[in-house]
């Protein structure tokens, strides 16, 4: 009866992914960055279930994406070279526990490279206070970082406090930026190369702290893809939601919803995930 039943459910995946096959040409020379908060069951928006994460990242592969790392965009940017054919790039913001716990093992088991973005001051600790609506969220430890390190996962900086740059006092900006930087440098033991505005709040002032402090890209949370005419300090992504099918995922590859992201953006004048980012 198992067997029966998953099989049944293999069946629906496959033709779900015949469906939507069609449905993802992309824009050439593109790629689309693609951002999670955490991998977990809980019933809350920037929560993606593990079930789905994995069928996500199933659907990646098994459709023949490129799935690129973070740092390797800058190569295309700085040449201004089209991104290969359905270029897509995973990262993950804040730290939480539930990457390594959840995410971890799938990343590894598709094979798929991945960025995570380090609140850095609360990595270790007992809580990532950076949502807006929930708290008591365990982080990630730093051996837990590091023997994702050690397999390939790549980290960024998201500053050590999660605090919305944009209206920090210069030494502040820098304690910021390059603390975080420094931190998570010494604890990998690897340079990092990448950043992400906590919030996606930046402006000229916070973009040029990011270049001054020696990153090479860094992140925003603006919605849509990035050309190879893109700044590599402003680097637009697409925000995954708990309840996106994987028809939605599909879409969300293609760009369909980038209009409506940009909308609802400009209403709330904040982030496409409203609760925490
Ligand atoms: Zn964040």
């Amino acid at each position: 009866m198992r067997s029966l039943l998953g099989r049944g459910a293999r069946t629906v995946a496959s033709e779900a992914m015949h469906v939507v096959r069609r449905l993802v040409p992309g824009r050439p020379g593109t790629a689309r960055v693609i951002y999670y908060h955490r991998i977990d069951d809980e019933q809350h928006r920037s929560c993606v279930a593990p079930r789905a994460f994995a069928e996500q990242m199933a659907f990646l592969r098994g459709e023949g994406f490129n799935v690129m790392p973070l740092a390797a965009m800058r190569a295309h940017l700085d040449e201004h070279r089209p991104f290969p054919e359905r270029t897509v790039v995973v990262t993950f913001d804040d730290g939480f526990a539930d990457n390594y716990d959840a995410a971890f093992p799938i990343l590894a088991r598709h094979d798929v490279p991945a960025t995570i973005f380090l609140a850095a001051g609360f990595i270790g600790g007992d809580d990532l206070p950076v949502l807006r609506d929930r708290s008591g969220i365990r982080p990630m430890t730093w051996e837990q970082v590091r023997e994702m390190a050690r397999h390939g996962v790549a980290f960024g900086a998201h500053t050590l406090t999660h605090r919305s740059l944009t209206t920090l006092s210069p030494d502040d900006l820098r304690q910021e930026i390059e603390g975080s930087r420094d931190l998570v440098a010494e604890r990998v033991g690897a340079p990092v190369e990448t950043f992400c505005y906590p919030r996606g709040h930046f402006d000229e002032r916070v973009n040029q702290a990011t270049r001054d402090a020696g990153f090479r890209i860094a992140v925003t949370t603006q919605p849509g893809c990035v050309t190879p005419d893109t700044h590599p300090f402003s680097l637009r992504r697409t925000f995954v939601a708990r309840d996106d099918s994987l028809h939605d995922f599909a879409r969300k590859l293609d760009g369909s919803f980038d209009l409506l992201h940009a909308a609802r953006q400009r209403l709330g004048g904040g982030a496409p995930a409203p609760s925490y980012d």
